[in-house]
């Protein structure tokens, strides 16, 4: 497709597990494990699961911080393993990351202006020289922070602040894409609201496409264009939002929903929570079959046996993809009400810029 920013095929991640005095290889961590989705150019695509699911390593491995073991990355037209050097470098430009923890990802001994020119200092081209910290203001203003703080250190602001800086770094090379890991879950739920609502302005501003990795399922529906949901190290899911949240086909998403809270309280009484027996499976030794058998409330036999492919399934619409060998529409909105006619109260009438003067 022409909008297609960035195409991700069949990615695999297998870690090593040392054992024995010599330090063999006994076994393999299947973290990604088959992943497959596009990105569109402007879009968001929220990727969910539970903790341990692969959706982190999947988003370094988008970013070229760890090979893969197998499989391949189109940036924009270009084989992103393919490339080294300058190349690389270049293509390193367009497309960024966010990290989870603001608290970690700050070097606490560098200035602000530092922490966000960094990037400068790599793509010497990007701004004129003597150039750097006029861009930097820019950028602190752009993502509601006080220009002035130019010269504080990371320890001086907040949490939500700190996590405006590294948006702030993260937007410095003007990229197409931004792979956010996580970027809210460290953060107060007061002030998470502002933190996605500073996401989504830039994002109507610079054009950016995001890879959205969280596993707060209203947050992910809040932002997110399309959805793919993870199990294991395997992509299980994949819909726009509406397609995800009202149509779940595959079993572990139709768990997951059932147990988000409902914000409406005449709501409650009618849901019906689905609850998934058994513990997650380790990656290193994931079930035969479908991944999801051992806890799955539909198994059947043929599913301890054959792997379902992830496909678009005949009561599915369009790109609706399903591994499941099962896959059925299950119409449960009102049981998990998130819909835009009961907002999530953190994402009302909140303004991105409310922390610009928290560090006075
Ligand atoms: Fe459940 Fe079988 Fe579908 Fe897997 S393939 S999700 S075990 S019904």
């Amino acid at each position: 497709m022409a909008d297609v920013i960035l195409q991700a095929t069949d990615l695999v991640k297998h870690y090593p597990i040392k054992g024995g005095v010599l330090r063999h290889t006994v076994g393999w961590v299947k973290a990604v494990d088959g992943v497959s989705f596009e990105l569109h150019k402007g879009e968001t695509l929220g990727i969910v699961g539970e903790s341990g699911c692969g959706k982190s390593t999947l988003g370094r491995i988008l970013m070229r911080l760890e090979e893969p073991t197998s499989g391949s990355v189109n940036f924009d037209g270009i084989e992103m393993y393919k490339q080294s050097g300058s190349a690389m470098r270049k293509l390193r430009r367009d497309i960024q990351i966010v990290f989870q923890d603001p608290y970690t990802s700050l070097n606490p001994r560098k200035t602000v202006g530092d922490i966000i020119g960094e990037p400068f200092e790599i793509h010497r081209d990007v701004v004129p020289k003597g150039g750097r910290d006029k861009a930097v203001r820019e950028l602190l203003d752009m993502v509601g922070l006080n220009p002035e703080h130019i010269n504080r250190y990371p320890h001086q602001f907040s949490g939500g602040q700190r996590q405006r800086i590294g948006i702030a770094r993260g937007i410095a090379l003007k990229p197409k894409v931004l792979i956010c890991d996580e970027p809210v879950s460290a953060l107060d739920v007061s002030v998470q609201a502002q933190v996605i609502n500073l996401l989504e302005e830039l994002q109507a501003e610079l054009g950016l496409a995001y890879v959205f990795i969280a596993h707060d399922l209203s947050v992910v529906r809040h932002i997110s264009d399309r959805v793919g949901v993870m199990y294991l190290g395997k992509m299980v899911e994949l819909g726009t939002e509406d397609e995800v949240y009202e149509r779940p086909t595959h079993p572990y998403t139709q768990a997951l929903l059932s147990a988000v809270p409902v914000p409406d309280p005449t709501l409650r009484g009618k849901r019906e929570q689905i609850v998934l027996t058994g513990d997650v499976p380790s990656p290193a030794n994931p079930p035969s079959g479908c991944r999801f058998h051992t806890r799955c409330f539909k198994a059947q036999d043929i599913c301890s046996v054959e792997d379902p492919e992830f496909i678009a399934r005949p009561d599915g619409v369009g790109e609706h993809r399903s591994a499941c060998h099962f896959a059925q529409v299950r119409q449960i909105v009102e049981t998990v009400d998130v819909s835009d006619e009961t907002p999530d109260p953190r994402f009302a009438d909140v303004d991105h810029r409310d922390l610009s003067s928290a560090a006075e």
